[in-house]
């Protein structure tokens, strides 16, 4: 796109051509265009190199827990937020798309981490590797995307969606999850990326790790285990300032630090028995605590809802069309005929469950309201174009899509977030 200084060439060589001598002017002519194509592929190499970052399950408060000197570096000197409030559910795979899109769930499709889709009947579970790269389950236009429709590079190192062509369209680099791949590795490789000599050279890249999250599941938000995860992303931090600074990114690249959800404690004192309240033979579980997603036999469906209803405690029942606005969820096929909402902690099963199970739940996990302050997710931001030392109010995720357009100067196809809700964080 062209900003207002940038037509000043074609406009005076219009002018040019209207009221002076057509052969003089041809020439002159000729030296307008060429200036103002130069004018337009400035634009391409003024913005700074924009870096997305995401540590699985990092709750917001992750960073008062311990010492944390690589990421204060980047909290002192940019931006950081009370807490990045996530979509529901407060899930890995909804939330790495939302971010990558600026939609929301009943947007973008993916309406959970497990789906059933009644016109393809199929079901979609982040194991599956065949169903994660099959491009029919991700909806909207992912930031990759948008990087490369205007003639930028982008580079995924993991990303949710990045491994299926949406939209028939592949990042310039982009790489199948592999969760062993080692975490310095995955620095090395966006590095080799983000300064390789060639047009390929990406202007955008991305990184993501999972130890945070399953720690936080494994041993639970308070447990000293995940104070050492703490501890081993800000070395992942230190170690990737030491090599941006190595390798002439420093200062020319924009960080952003997210996460996707937060964490929370399970207990065996907070049980949900579905068998206390319906027959579990009579609905099909398409998704699993926090949210329970079941599909029910039309017949059966108002005496299920009803029965649920009636024992609503410790969480929340909803047939699809009754589903809060604010989850911005119910206006999707994937959406099942019920959900059931675990309060927060809470765990819901079956009566043979948690026979077999003695002992469970353990553990933590996310899933809840994504208005409960402990689903809120990190966002730290620094770089050149982001302010020095502001705390920002949360704000939902699906904005971050805005921001990085915004800073890349590339125009958004239209998402559910805004630049009027992070321009604030802007110099
Ligand atoms: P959850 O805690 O169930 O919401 O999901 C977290 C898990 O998602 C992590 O343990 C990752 O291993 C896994 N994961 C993250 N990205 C991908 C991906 N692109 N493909 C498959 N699995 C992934
Ligand atoms: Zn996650
Ligand atoms: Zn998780």
């Amino acid at each position: 796109m062209k900003n207002k200084t940038q037509r000043i060439p074609y406009v005076l060589g219009f002018l040019l051509w209207r009221f002076m001598d057509r052969k003089r002017i041809s020439v002159l002519l000729i030296v307008f265009v060429l200036t103002g194509i130069s004018c337009t592929s400035q634009t391409k190499q003024t913005h700074n190199k924009i870096l997305l970052i995401s540590f699985d399950g990092f709750r917001a408060d992750y960073l008062s827990k311990t010492e944390t000197p690589n990421f204060d570096v980047l909290v002192e000197g940019g931006v950081t937020s009370e807490g990045m409030i996530p979509v529901f559910p407060s899930k890995t795979f909804p939330n790495h798309y939302a971010i990558a899109t600026g939609l929301y769930p009943e947007n973008n499709g993916l309406v959970g981490n497990t789906m059933y889709d009644p016109d393809l009947d199929l079901m979609y579970r982040i194991g599956d590797r065949e169903q994660v790269e099959n491009p029919v389950w991700y909806q909207g236009e992912p930031i990759w995307n948008t990087v490369e429709k205007n003639g930028l590079k982008a580079g995924t190192m993991f990303w949710v969606g990045s491994e299926a062509p949406v939209q028939n369209m592949r990042p310039t680099f982009w790489k199948v999850y592999d969760g062993r791949v080692p975490n310095e590795a995955r620095i090395d490789t966006v590095i080799n990326w983000m300064t390789i000599d060639s047009p390929d050279q990406v202007d955008f890249a991305t990184l993501y790790f999972s130890f945070t999250d399953s720690d936080g599941h494994r041993y639970g938000p308070e447990s000293q285990e995940v104070v050492e995860s703490i501890k081993e992303a800000d070395k992942l931090v230190g170690y990737l300032i030491s090599e941006m600074k190595s390798n002439d990114l420093w200062g020319k690249t924009d960080i952003i630090i997210v996460s996707d959800h937060g964490m929370y404690d399970l207990s065996q004192d907070r049980i949900i028995v579905l068998d206390d309240y319906i027959n579990p033979d009579d609905i099909t579980v398409v998704s699993s605590s926090p949210v329970l997603g079941m599909n029910v036999a039309p017949d059966k469906l108002e005496n299920v809802y009803q029965a649920l209803k009636t024992g609503e405690e410790n969480y929340r029942v909803y047939k699809k069309e009754d589903i809060p606005e604010r989850y911005h969820l119910k206006n999707h096929k994937r959406v099942t005929d019920l959900i059931m909402v675990a309060d927060l902690g809470y765990f819901i099963n079956t009566k043979d469950y948690f026979d077999r199970f003695p002992d469970r739940p353990t553990g933590a996990t996310h899933g809840f309201d994504n208005r409960d302050k402990e689903m809120y997710a990190i966002f730290v931001a620094y770089g050149p174009d982001f302010k020095e030392g502001l705390k920002v109010k949360p704000f939902e995720n699906i904005h971050v899509f805005e921001l990085i357009a915004n800073l890349l100067g590339i125009p958004s196809p239209g998402t559910d977030g805004n630049i009027d809700s992070v321009k604030v964080m802007l110099k």
